[in-house]
């Protein structure tokens, strides 16, 4: 069986190995957020495109500032304001965050640092060449590429797009992921569900999983334990690039999804990984679509989608494969697990201190959605490791769409 870091290396392999040609959209820079990028952004100017004070202040010769010195103030240059003449000697302009530095100035002199009398500004400490100046370039020179084929467009990535004047960008297409729930048991959420009946929460989770990875979720509504109905709502998620199913690849005698898979002409990359919850995750390819499987119970779904799902819509966004927001935390409380696979526990993480302190969440298992809206990551607790004391590191898989 597989380990997860195998299983993802698994799906990203094969997704890079089928990758072609995307469409592209224009899209306008305030409906871009969360596309990747399909073009070059190049600057239009320099930037800074003048030499930029830092700081409230006088811009000065620094050689001519030093403790008790005074300089007379002859100008004063506000952010925006065209400036013309160079500093002449002996003398400073006053300065605003933003302005441009005259020619000569090689300094800005923080205004906390000095007296002023009239037209008169006394100086308190010395001045080094450069302090609080940006110099023309220094960020970005003329034409240079800031933004490249493949960049997810956050809203760092936006505003810089923004500031070089492209409002429009040619973003790589989303992939649309079709998603389709199984299981006799589930109805619609918008239906009341009998006795032993439950509503369709996985597909609810997995469009917004979908979104939250940058794809475009198809909805494909719930299919029955039933060769026929499967065969059918399956075949219309082959349609789509990505096909995510929820239930029906367990052991049970009613789960039907890999055979009906098999049938349809898949071949499988892995049908388990060693992992709980999600044990009976499945990958595979059938006719040209990628096809995930992950076991029904909504903890499992939610952690298989998170752990393989995500880097192929990465891959087919455009964009490189995430790695997995992985970081280390001090656990609060300790834990006590089953050896032989890799656990992803709810769990909640603070960060009250320098280090993040973790604990698990109670729960009642892999259908307790009601302890995965408690947590805010997922603590990973190896599958070789099976008591853990307090105060031991643990990896934790941060929830990225809450914190
Ligand atoms: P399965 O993987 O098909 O054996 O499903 C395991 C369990 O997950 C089922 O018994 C249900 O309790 C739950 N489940 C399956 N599908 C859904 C769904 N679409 N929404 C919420 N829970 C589900
Ligand atoms: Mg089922």
């Amino acid at each position: 069986m597989l380990t997860y870091e195998q299983a993802r290396r698994t799906v990203i392999e094969n997704v890079v190995k089928a990758k072609g040609p995307r469409a592209t959209a224009d899209l306008n820079v305030w409906g871009a957020l969360g596309f990747v990028l399909a073009e070059e952004i190049k600057t239009d100017r320099e930037y800074p495109p003048f030499h930029r004070s830092t700081r409230d202040g006088y811009a000065v010769h620094a050689a001519e500032v030093a403790p008790g010195a005074t300089l007379r103030c002859v100008a004063e240059i506000k952010a925006g304001d065209t400036v013309a003449h160079p500093l002449s000697p002996a003398s400073c302009v006053q300065i605003m965050t933003g302005a441009a530095v005259p020619e000569g100035a090689d300094a800005v002199v923080m205004i906390e640092h000095t007296a002023r009398n009239g037209d008169s500004v006394r100086f308190d400490r010395p001045a080094q060449s450069g302090q609080n100046i940006v110099p023309r370039g220094s960020e970005a020179l003329l034409g240079q590429a800031i933004l490249r084929p493949g960049a997810r467009l956050g809203y760092a990535e936006l505003a810089l797009a923004a500031q070089v004047g492209a409002t429009q960008l040619r973003c790589a297409a989303k992939p649309r992921i079709a998603i389709l729930s199984t299981g006799d048991e589930v109805v619609a959420i918008d239906q009341q569900p009998g006795e032993f009946q439950i509503r369709n929460s996985n597909s609810v989770s997995l469009a917004a999983q979908v979104r939250l990875a940058g794809g475009e979720p198809v909805l494909l509504g719930n299919a029955a334990d039933r060769v026929d109905d499967l065969r059918e709502k399956i075949a219309r998620g082959l349609r789509e690039e990505v096909l995510v199913l929820s239930g029906g690849v367990s052991m049970g005698k009613y789960d039907l999804v890999e055979t009906v898979l098999k049938d349809l002409g898949a071949k499988f990359y892995f049908d388990a990984v060693a992992i709980r919850p999600g044990k009976p995750a499945v990958f595979g390819k059938c006719q040209d679509t990628f096809v995930f499987g992950l076991p029904g119970n909504p903890v499992s779904t939610m952690v298989t989608f998170e752990l393989f799902v995500v880097p192929a819509i990465d891959l087919l966004s455009g964009a490189p494969a995430r790695d997995l927001p992985l970081v280390d935390a001090r656990l609060a409380a300790a834990l006590n697990e089953k050896p032989g696979l890799t656990h992803f526990l709810p769990a909640r993480v603070e960060w009250r201190g320098a280090t993040p302190e973790v604990k698990s969440v109670p729960w009642q298992g892999s259908g307790d959605i009601a302890a995965l809206a408690q947590a805010n990551c997922f603590l990973v607790v190896p599958a070789d490791r099976t008591q853990v004391q307090i105060g031991e590191t643990m990896p934790i898989l941060l929830r990225k769409d809450i914190i």
